[in-house]
């Protein structure tokens, strides 16, 4: 059986033809799944043979709520989100003054092995179809009933270890027929595959592209992200420098200072000499506790003075807003206790 949801606009279309429809039926069936639409009889302008037809060969795939934690602080929503098949996943819906934003996962657990990070604890179980990545969306605005404008990628799974899938959420989510989200306000973070970085310049596309670098030499990043035994620094950067001439687009990295690991004023220093050429901004974020890493956060004083120090070598540099820090809502932590849970 397909899922209905894994079609491009175009697969869509074919799948109809296919079946002696008409082409604009893709439209209309297209709209129904991004209202969150998921049983045929509901897509009224379908006739009764169609909707039978479709039933035979094909579903509506669902994402079920199975907790929904509200933040009292900032009314940051976060959602675990049971799949079909039992796993769990994470997203979360912050508020800010430009609207809404959902920080969306692409996989289940992650195979990068960042040390800091919750998410990689189990290894990765499975990526996510391109469906499951815009049922995300679908459901957490279904729920809110509320415009979603913003789309992160920065859940849990590294989006370029997905690529093929994540690009055809991409397009399906900006496709004008459907939730029609604008590619600027689509932001993808990556740990720093290289080759999906070149593959993702080349496709030209207005999206952000965010680089968690998290170290600013290649013996810290080693310690902390396996990735960058395959990918050192220099050639992360050359990527960068190649997506940003070929897009035109600014990129920012993701910093997280971990105390005594990368947060003193001389790896200030550093950082500022790699990203300054690529006049790219810098977003610092205390790290977060996880129960398993031994990681902690600097004082106030320590996060502002190394915020001060880029600041001064002339780099764009913000510390980023911590929201739902009531709720926990980075992501990582709770699909891990759900799991944990089940397993007992
Ligand atoms: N794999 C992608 C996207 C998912 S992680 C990536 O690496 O970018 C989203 C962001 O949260 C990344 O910048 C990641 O490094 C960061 N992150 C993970 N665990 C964290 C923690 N404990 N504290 C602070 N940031 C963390």
């Amino acid at each position: 059986m397909i899922d209905l949801k894994d079609f491009s606009y175009k697969e869509l279309e074919d799948f109809l033809v296919d079946m002696g429809e008409k082409k604009f039926r893709a439209a209309q069936i297209f709209k129904w799944l991004h209202l969150g639409v998921t049983d045929y009889d509901e897509m009224t302008d379908l006739s009764k043979a169609l909707r039978e037809k479709l039933r035979q060969i094909s579903y509506v795939s669902v994402l079920e709520i199975e907790q929904k934690f509200v933040s009292k602080l900032d009314g940051t929503v976060k959602y675990l989100f049971r799949l079909p098949d039992g796993n769990c996943i994470e997203s979360v819906v912050m508020r800010y003054h430009h609207g809404l934003t959902i920080c969306i996962s692409s996989q289940i657990g992650c195979r990068m092995g960042c040390r800091f990070c919750a998410s990689t604890i189990g290894g990765l179980y499975r990526s996510l179809t391109a469906g499951e990545i815009l049922n995300q969306v679908i459901f957490a605005e279904k729920d809110m009933g509320e415009r979603i404008s913003n789309i992160v990628l920065m859940g849990i799974g590294e989006p370029l270890d997905n690529y093929d899938n994540v690009l055809k959420f991409i397009h399906n989510v900006n496709n004008e027929k459907g939730k029609n989200i604008g590619l600027r306000h689509i932001t993808l973070s990556t740990c720093g595959v290289v080759p999906g970085i070149y593959k993702l310049a080349d496709e030209n596309l207005p999206i952000t592209l965010t680089i968690s670098l998290h170290a600013p030499n290649d013996t810290i990043r080693d310690s902390i992200m396996p990735v960058n035994h395959k990918y050192k620094i220099a050639e992360l950067i050359e990527a960068c420098k190649y997506y940003t001439d070929k897009t035109n687009r600014r990129l920012s990295f993701e910093y997280s200072l971990i105390h005594g690991v990368n947060d003193s004023i001389k790896n200030a220093d550093e950082l500022a000499r790699l990203v300054k050429p690529l006049r790219a901004h810098v977003n610092l974020i205390p790290v977060n506790k996880v129960e398993e890493r031994d990681f902690k956060k600097g004082s106030r004083e320590e996060i502002n003075a190394f915020l001060e120090r880029l600041t001064e070598r002339g780099v764009n540099a913000t510390i980023r807003r911590e929201l739902g820090s009531d709720i926990s809502a980075s992501c990582g932590q709770l699909r891990k206790k759900a799991r944990e849970i089940t397993e007992e």
